[in-house]
Parts: structure tokens; sequence; C-alpha cells
């Protein structure tokens, strides 16, 4: 078949494929990388099908493959594809997903003065006189370091232009280097036996003298090791000569070996053997191994697990890899944070000591390359990572695991395709034959009516288990207390303690136990404002308020914008009224940790948010000192939701439960339980039981109604109900669109054009079930100088009315999108 289609890594967002020619005894498949020609360029493609008829008449022909075998297997091609469609996404953008890390290369071009241009005509203008002398006396110029070059020079794009239609500049064009190479390391390797080595060693010793005892060294080190990088042996006083002669003699040989930059280098774990199952674990493991062993690609092999928090649920993954190795399978495990989860990892790495393989962008680009090319030769059992590991290049997929799959961050919310992890990972196990694992204690709720509705399994863990003399037992959840902090006014209290969440925090640390604090907010005020006129200082190119930070710097607070990080010093005097009554309101996880200390003298705090991880490994120094009971109190926002097993900590406080309810969005109470159910299951894991006191002005709002009694079900039906009535997902589903410009007035009428297009389009399709919402302004409405606004589509298929092209610029498209803000 002589065709291919290709999808090209082109700048512009191109939804289609282009057709090129094969050209006679290339071999290319589906999956495979190539050069193409495209316009006067020649730019990366990956074949998207290859077929017996031309698609496009005059088609040229693929200038030669990239690499000789394909880069994505057959299922993954198909997976991009239904990527592209679904999430209305350029195809290479998906097949980038599924991509060895470095392989884009960007497209350059570069300019060149042709040789008469020299002194030549004296008809030029300044702009084209100045570009012409920066490329005198160079060789061809990358024309974005041209521009850079030039910085500053006006019409200066406009000169390049009349000068190459002059014939004066040559313009040629090439890809930039690749970003990453294979890490190849100059090797000594032992030749000959290990025994001979060491006789060899012998003798040299015998014969004496400095320079042979350190061949001597060597050898026995050679012998000892099998081999050395060159410069380690080097360093041990290899010389130029004694090499040769050990080459003469036959005992060593030089070669490049390809070294594996892994991230996890270094940690060794010691094997944990596996407990034995409890009852409900068992029959979740069975349910899935079964699935596995059945034949053909209807079977369904999709499932919730719907554990509470600490119920066993890892368990029940580690089970289930086991046996899906013993078939020969791999499994792909993904996060939703893998920073923030340092104890799963670690857990899947004392079960699976050595097959465990990371991905997540915080590795090297070097660390990414190679775990991505060890992984695709099979050389670990699992990958584990967060929604990006999904598309690591696992062979004999067989299955896959979501923890905690009801978090937001499975959707990738820039950028294109802006997926979601749950809904790929569907499709790349129908297509694999694999299964999949879908586990919470809060599951979303367009899942828990996926599995309402037969299209997951469900498997349910409904008791949570604590470890007790070498077994586990079954324990109740923590008890939950709800404080209504109105009353806390009202009887005079300003502290942020509540009165019961202070006596709580007082027996639990004269016990020596250890207490976990949850606000949603860090910083330390929320805001500023004046006293006088009410006035908020915003950030200048974001519309949204700035939150206040103490420990910023030494020697006063600053003024932070959390959503472009531009930092400002607090203003002296109200910049609106000239009043100097500008006072601190609402309070963030510093200020938490500041009152803790206050008004627990002695008291060793710990604080773990975005403002004291920046580094890598950070994470997991705040756990590992919180572990070691280094602190009592650990003040944290979300990130201490998620995951963690802490046995010491008997008391968790929830300092305000407000801040994500009342945020306008339809998805704010399913949100607020999910956050406080996880908050709260970090306590009571271990003997001696625990309890959660959470503070709120609306102590009788459904969502804090449900987690106080740890009732699902219960906030499941008010949600479901909710959705129903206003066609929410999963009644209908929505598609977000999002314009942005820097021009508020341009911004808000190319959205007000965009909505009236869709509606007559709607009109004339004849689709009365789907609705056109807005425009609205989006809830930050200026983010980096840009502002923002939105049309959501409504409707059992919201795409339908959407172009097939892709939008014109300055359009974000977002299929099922996480919130409507
Ligand atoms: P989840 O993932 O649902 O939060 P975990 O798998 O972390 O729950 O289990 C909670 C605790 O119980 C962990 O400390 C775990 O090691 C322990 N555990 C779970 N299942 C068993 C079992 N069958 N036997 C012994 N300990 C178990
Ligand atoms: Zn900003």
């Amino acid at each position: 078949m002589p065709y291919a289609e290709v999808a090209v890594n082109a700048a512009a967002p191109i939804r289609q494929t282009f057709t090129y020619r094969i050209p006679e005894g290339m071999a290319v498949a589906a999956g495979q990388a190539v050069y193409v020609p495209f316009g006067a360029r020649t730019l990366q493609g990956i074949v998207a099908e290859v077929t017996a008829e031309p698609r496009y008449q005059d088609a040229r022909d693929i200038e030669a493959v990239i690499d000789e075998r394909p880069l994505i297997t057959p299922e993954r091609v198909a997976l991009a594809a239904w990527l592209s469609d679904y999430y209305l996404a350029p195809l290479f953008d998906c097949f980038s997903l599924m991509l060895p890390p470095g392989f884009k290369r960007r497209p350059q071009t570069l300019l060149q003065t042709a040789f008469w241009a020299e002194g030549a005509p004296a008809e030029l203008s300044d702009a084209e006189r100045a570009v012409l002398d920066a490329l005198s006396g160079h060789e061809a110029v990358e024309s974005e370091e041209l521009k850079r070059a030039l910085k500053g020079l006006r019409g200066a794009a406009r000169a390049i232009g009349s000068l190459v239609r002059r014939g004066l500049l040559a313009r040629s064009y090439r890809l930039a280097r690749p970003a990453v190479q294979p890490k190849v390391v100059p090797t000594v390797t032992l030749r000959s036996t290990e025994d001979d080595a060491r006789r060899r060693a012998d003798e040299f010793r015998e014969d004496g003298g400095r320079g042979l005892l350190r061949r001597a060294v060597l050898l026995d080190a050679l012998a000892e090791e099998g081999s050395l990088p060159l410069s380690r042996a080097r360093a041990l006083g290899l010389t130029p000569a004694a090499l040769r002669d050990f080459e003469a003699d036959g005992l060593v040989l030089v070669e490049d070996v390809t070294v594996v930059r892994d991230p996890l280098a270094g940690r060794e774990y010691a094997r944990r053997e596996p407990p034995a199952l409890t009852p409900d674990q068992q029959r979740a493991v069975d349910a899935i191994i079964a699935a596995l062993d059945r034949q053909g690609e209807d079977e369904r092999r999709a499932f919730l697990l719907h554990g509470i928090t600490g119920s066993g649920k890892t368990e029940v993954y580690l089970a289930a890899i086991d046996h899906a190795a013993a078939r020969g399978r791999r499994a792909i495990v993904l996060v939703p944070e893998i920073s923030l989860t340092p104890q799963t990892v670690r857990r899947f790495g004392e079960r699976f000591p050595g097959e465990v393989a990371v991905m997540h962008s915080g590795l090297s680009l070097g660390e990414h390359f190679d775990m991505w090319h060890a992984v695709r030769d099979g050389r670990y059992r699992i990958v584990i990572g967060p929604r990006g590991a999904l598309f690591a290049p696992q062979p004999d997929l067989g299955l896959v695991i979501i923890d905690e799959e009801h978090e937001w961050t499975y959707k990738q919310q820039e950028g294109s395709p802006r997926y979601h992890a749950r809904r790929a990972a569907e499709e790349l196990c129908r297509r694999m034959g694999a299964a999949l694992v879908l586990g919470s204690a809060t599951p979303d709720v367009e899942t828990h009516f996926r599995a309402s509705a037969k299209a997951y399994t469900l498997l349910e863990l409904p008791q949570r288990l604590v470890r007790s003399d070498g077994g586990v037992r079954e324990a109740p959840l923590p008890e939950v207390e709800v404080v209504d902090l109105r009353e806390e006014l009202k009887a005079g209290n300003r502290s942020i303690f509540s009165r019961s969440l202070a006596r709580a925090m007082r027996e639990a640390l004269d016990a020596g136990e250890q207490v976990m604090l949850f606000l949603n907010r860090r910083g330390a005020a929320s805001f500023l404002q004046c006293r006088d006129c009410g006035h908020v200082p915003e950030c200048k190119s974001c519309a949204v308020a700035l939150t206040y930070h103490e420990d910023e710097m030494p020697g006063g607070g600053r003024l932070v914008c959390h959503y472009c990080h531009r930092r400002y010093t607090p203003p002296a005097t109200c910049p609106q009224c000239g009043g100097a009554r500008l006072r601190q309101v609402g309070i963030g996880t510093e200020r938490v940790e500041e009152a803790a200390r206050r008004e627990f003298p002695g008291v060793r705090t710990l604080r773990w948010d975005r403002d004291v991880t920046r580094g890598r490994d950070q994470h997991e120094a705040i756990l590992a000192r919180f572990l070691a009971h280094e602190a009592d109190v650990l003040v944290g926002t979300q990130m201490i939701a998620k995951g963690l097993d802490i046995p010491a900590v008997t008391l968790v406080g929830v300092i305000s439960a407000d801040i994500a309810l009342h945020l306008p969005d339809f998805r704010a109470g399913e949100r607020t339980f999910q956050l406080l159910e996880q908050v709260a299951g970090r306590a009571g894991r271990g003997p001696k039981g625990g309890r959660v006191i959470v503070q709120t002005y609306t102590p009788d709002h459904y969502a804090i109604e449900a987690m106080a009694a740890h009732d699902y079900h219960a906030l499941y039906a008010r949600e479901i109900e909710n959705r129903r009535s206003l066609g929410y997902p999963p009644f209908g589903r929505l598609v977000r669109l999002t314009y942005s410009h820097t021009g508020a007035d341009y911004a808000y009428k190319q959205t007000v054009a965009m909505a009236r297009r869709l509606r007559e389009e709607c009109a004339r399709l004849g689709r009365p079930n789907v609705d056109v919402l807005g425009p609205s302004p989006a809830y930050v409405p200026r983010i980096r100088g840009r502002w923002r606004w939105n049309v959501i589509i409504r409707g059992d298929d919201p795409a339908a009315i959407l172009p097939d092209e892709a939008l014109p610029r300055g359009w974000a498209v977002d299929v099922d999108p996480v919130s409507v803000l």
C-alpha cells in the first residue's frame, strides 16, 4: 500500500492529516516517525494510517523514516485518533503524548546574505540595511536569533520578506538539534576470566614497583565489578600505557556503553511480603483477575473500587498486579501527583523491588528519555506516575490502575489535548484487552453513576483496616464534630481555633500524639483591605486579589499573585483613598502555623504547602520529618489530603471548610465533600483511633452534613438530583470555549459573535438537546494581562455544533471541563 496519512509537526493547530506517497522500497507502518516535505520545509510527522488509495491526488513523497521501528504501537495510534476526535485536538498533539521525550525538534528558518548583496543596491530602507548589516560576516543565521539581535527594530519582518523577494537574502530550513540523546559512557570491561585477572594482579604485586601496584589495584577492581567507567578507571590510576598493554594482552576492552538514567537509582527497597488479604479484598482481586482471563474485546474489564479511606485499596492493586504478572502482563499505575504520594511509590517499590519505573515531569530530560526507552524494552513490570504516564510505551499492558480517580489532576486543563486520564484509560484498556481499576474513597459522581449503570463493575471495601500485632483488624472511621463558627463569634472567641478544636489539640499534644491542621489557602492573610473605602489590591495583570505572605522576605511581607506569581511590596496607604488603615483580612496556612505556636507554647510545627516545597524532594523531606515525630502539628493545604498514612495522627482539624464551597461551579459541593473526606481520612490510622473537627459557617450545607456522617451515598443522591434537573454531567455533556485577548472590549465582542454563531448552528442543525450558555466572564476574568470569556455548550453531543477544523487563534476548547469557571 503506497500511501500514508501523516500528522505533521507544524506549529499551527492543524486537526487533519496530510497524504504522502511511500517511495518504492521504503518500509512504512502506522506509528512510524518520518520526515516529510511541507511547503519549502522538512518536518517531522507520525504516520496515522497506510492506505491503498491517496486521499489527496498530488501527494508528495515521504523523505525518510526517522526510526526503523514504529515509535507508537497500533493500539496507541488508534487511541491518538480517538483523542483527537473526542477532545477536538490536533492529531499530532495527541501523538505527542506518546512520543519519546525530546523527540520533537523545532523547525528553524535560516537566513543568509546572497553573495552579491555585499556592498550592493543603493535603494535599501533603513530596516533592510540593518538586517544586511546584522548578517554580514556571518554564515547562515537562525531567524529567531536574528530577530533577537535586531531587538526593537521596527519593520524587521517586512524588511526580511522584501530582501528575500529581491534575491538579496536566501532562506533555508532545518530542524533544531535533538534536545536529548542516549547517554553513552566509555567503559572498560574485563575480557578475561575473573580468576585470570586476579592471578595477573598478584603477579604485578609480586613484581612490585608503584606503576605495577596500580595495575594490580585496577585488575582487582575489574575482577570485582566486571567493568568500570573509563573515568573511574583513570581515577584509580589507569594510564594510557597500562590500558594499551591490557588491551594487547586481551585482558580488557574499551567500549561505549549506554547507561540508563534512572531516577530511582540508588533507592534500595527491601522486599516486603504481601499480607493475607481480607475477604473483601480477595473478592475484589478475584473479580479483576477473572476479567483478565476472559478473552475477547468486548468483555467488561473496568472496575470502580470504592473503598473508604484506609480500607486496603493499595493492597488490592498490589495483588492484582502480582496476578497479572503471573500471566505475563504489565501494569500502569496513575497517582494524582507523584511528589505528594511518596508512600504509595514506596509501597510499590517494596513489593516489586527493581521493577518499578517512575515517569513524571520532574525528571530531567535525560532520565525521562532513558525511562521511556527502558519501559518500551519491557524492563519494568510497573510504570507509576501522574496522568501522562498512561501513555508510557508499556508492552503487554494488562492492567491500568487509577488511584484516587476523583482527583482533578487527572484532567489536563491547559494546552492540547485537554484529556481526562480516566476516559483515555478506558479507551486504551478496551483496545489492549486490559483491565482498568478506578480506586477512590470518594468516587467522582460521574464514575459512580457509570458504575450504577453497569458500565463499570462496582467493588466495595466498606471497612477501615488498622494494623495490629502483625495482623489487621477492622476499625471505625474517625468521629467527626462540626463546629459552627458563628457560635464561636457569639461566645467572644476570636481565635482561629474554636473552643472544641483548642481543647482537642491540647489533649492530643499532652498525650504525645500528632495533629494535622488543614486549610486550603496558603499565605498569611488572604488579602489586604482598606478599612475606609473597602479597596482590595489586585494583581496588575490578573483580575485577582493579591495574597498577603508574611515570611516571603525578611523585613516585611509581600503581596503575591497566585496566578502569575508576580510579587508586590504592600502599599503603605490605600492606593484608592489614601487612607492609612490597610488591614489583613482572612487567614492562610502561615497564619495558622503562627497561631498554633502562639496558643500552644513549645509546640513543634511543620508547614506543607506550595510555598515550602519548591525543590524536587521537599515533599518527602517534610513527610519524613513528620513521620519521625520531629513535629507535633502539621499545617497544610490540600497537599496533606492525599494518601498519607501516619498512624500517630489522632486529630485532624479543618480550620475552614467553606473555601471551596461557595465557588459558582456545579461541582463545588462534590469537591468540598471529597476534600474534607480525604483530609478526615488521615486521622485514626493507628491503634489509638482518631477524630476530626470541622469548622464552618455553614454547618447545614449538604456536603458538610454528608461528610460529618461519612455518608458518600447521601452526597451522591443529592448531587445526582441536582445534575439531573440542570442537565449537567452525567446527564448532559459540556464543552467550554474560552477566548482570551489583551483587549477587554475586543475579547467580549469576539465571544458574543462566537456564541451567536453557535446558536445559529444549533438551530440550523435542529438540535433541541444542545444549548449554548454565555458569554460569561471567566471566574478569574483576566490572567497575565489577557481578558478571558467563556461560552459553554451543554447537551447530549455538544461538540456536534462545532466546526471540523481547529478554532481560530485565541480560542481554547475544553471538552468535559472539570469546572465551568
Ligand atoms: P487505602 O489504600 O484504601 O487507603 P491501604 O492499602 O493503605 O488503604 O491500607 C491501610 C492500612 O492497612 C495500611 O497500613 C496497609 O498496610 C494495611 N493493610 C491493608 N490491607 C491489609 C491486609 N490484608 N493485611 C494487613 N494489613 C493490611
Ligand atoms: Zn497576576
